[in-house]
């Protein structure tokens, strides 16, 4: 039997630099318990938009979106940790996120509407993922971080052994 038509996923996203997913990758392994599993610092990332399992043919469609949008120049502080305990996720967020970043994730959307890809009806909560299998909720502040957001991604998601790795395909600078 033929193998089934090959999908790739990606997803829109904002991409630290390494000093500050060093950073973040600090405050993960001081708020997370010991039998939670960190990610690693150069998977840590924000994402925009999770357009999920594609055809291939669809990327530049999908990329042609990244080119459209205004990717905002704006100073991201990480200052929150959080815990979700239906996924188990341990996140850095912030308490006051600009507004551009909604803007963001808001024209993202709507440009991948207008090619036929809806996302999934949730409202955008800017996040980064610290840890999995996270248990139980963390008592931790975290010490802010700022982060100079200057541009975005299209990342690609491919699965191993030791979980998600991601390819950049596009990087977008601020303008
Ligand atoms: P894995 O699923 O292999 O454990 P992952 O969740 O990091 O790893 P993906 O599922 O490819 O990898 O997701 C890529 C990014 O998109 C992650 O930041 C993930 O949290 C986010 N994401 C995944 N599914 C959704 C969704 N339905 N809505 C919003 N964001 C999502
Ligand atoms: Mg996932």
């Amino acid at each position: 039997m033929a193998d089934p038509a090959p999908r790739v996923r990606v997803f829109f996203a904002l991409w630290p630099s390494a000093a500050i997913a060093t950073e973040l990758h600090r405050a993960a392994r001081r708020a997370a318990p010991r039998d939670a599993r960190l990610m690693r610092a150069d998977t840590l990332h924000l994402t925009l938009a999770f357009i999920g399992d594609v055809a291939p043919d669809r990327l530049p469609a999908i990329e042609a979106v990244g080119d459209q949008v205004r990717w905002p120049r704006c100073m991201l502080r990480l200052d929150q940790l959080g815990h979700w305990p239906h996924n188990q996720i341990l996140w850095a967020g912030s308490q006051s996120p600009p507004d551009t970043l909604a803007q963001l994730a808001d024209e993202l959307s709507v440009g991948l509407q207008a090619i036929g890809i809806t996302l999934a009806p949730r409202p955008f909560v800017p996040h980064i993922t610290l840890a999995r299998r996270c248990r139980h909720a963390v008592a931790a502040d975290m010490r802010p971080i700022d982060w100079p957001v200057d541009g975005g991604v299209l990342a690609v998601s491919q699965r191993d052994h030791t979980g998600a790795r991601y390819l950049m395909r596009r990087r977008w600078p601020a303008h």
